[in-house]
């Protein structure tokens, strides 16, 4: 036993957390389970805790009894607050527990760096979320790594290398500035109630600088028409990024009709400067 609470199917009944699909809640009741994953975001007990929907809270259990310095857990589904509010009396002055939506509240007022960001995520919010934390006004940012659970599929697009049918935005975006890697895969089955597909844990460390410089701004537009029309020829998908497209590409050593996804981070960084040094159009 990691700690001396009740285990989580009884605490789930005593309080009646019955999954709800609004809240995609797929629970993770073992607590060996998180134990790992806990185990898989490093260096805890120098670090504060950034967790989204602690549910009701095996994952934040795990986290404390790992030995996280202070966990900040935001929790959307009400009914998960009083089961929470359990485990902070368990572990005095280590967890604080917001109820509210992750994408409306900022966490950074109740967190002291270094900060890992640690979730089992709901999946309808998982991708949005990275998009933020990767992509902030200022490098490096407020958090030091990400271990977060996906969709297996969604993990396999964030790690992803060129040439492959995952490699695309997740992958140029999430690896031009940290490292990311998939340290553990799951089963539907590890879940209560199962979701239809496998699941995996990534970890994301930040780069104290991006692999290659780039416009984040610029890079992310580039990127993201590239992809949007994955099939054409780059010379026609990035035809409305600059009069002169053709010319810049060729600056970046990119074939005119390559298609987005055979081109590698490295070409992509400098075709974003040629951008930026031909001015505006
Ligand atoms: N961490 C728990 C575990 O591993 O068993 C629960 C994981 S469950 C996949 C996702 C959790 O996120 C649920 O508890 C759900 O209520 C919560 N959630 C959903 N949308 C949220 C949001 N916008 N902000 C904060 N929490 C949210």
């Amino acid at each position: 036993m990691i700690d001396d609470l009740p285990p989580l199917r009884e605490v789930i009944r005593r309080h009646d957390l019955r999954a709800k699909k609004q809240f995609g809640q797929n629970f993770l009741l073992d607590l060996n389970l998180t134990a790992r994953i806990a185990r898989a975001a490093g260096d805890l007990s120098a670090a504060d805790i950034l967790e989204i929907g602690p549910g009701p809270g095996g994952l934040t259990r795990g986290l404390l009894a790992e030995g996280a310095r202070h966990v900040l857990a935001i929790e959307k589904d009400p009914r998960c607050l009083p089961a929470l509010a359990e485990i902070a009396r368990a572990w005095p002055g280590r967890l604080q527990v917001i109820g509210g939506d992750a994408l409306a509240v900022d966490p950074l007022a109740h967190l002291t760096p270094p900060i890992r960001v640690v979730a089992n995520l709901p999946y309808n919010i998982g991708t949005e979320l990275l998009i933020r934390w990767m992509t902030p006004p200022d490098w490096p940012p407020f958090w030091e790594s990400l271990t977060l659970m996906f969709q297996r599929e969604v993990a396999e697009r964030i790690v992803a290398q060129p040439g492959s049918k995952a490699y695309g935005r997740l992958a140029l975006m999430v690896q031009w500035r940290a490292e990311a890697r998939i340290v553990l895969t799951l089963p539907p089955e590890a879940f209560t109630p199962p979701p239809k597909v496998a699941s995996a844990v990534v970890h994301i460390t930040r780069r104290a600088e991006p692999r290659f410089p780039a416009d984040a701004g610029v890079l992310a537009r580039l990127v993201a028409a590239g992809f949007n029309q994955r099939r054409k020829m780059l010379r026609a998908a990035l035809r409305g990024q600059h009069p002169r497209i053709e010319a810049l590409l060729a600056d970046a050593g990119i074939p005119p009709t390559a298609r987005a996804e055979e081109i590698e981070l490295e070409r992509w960084c400098r075709l974003a400067r040629a951008v930026v040094a031909a001015g505006p159009a």
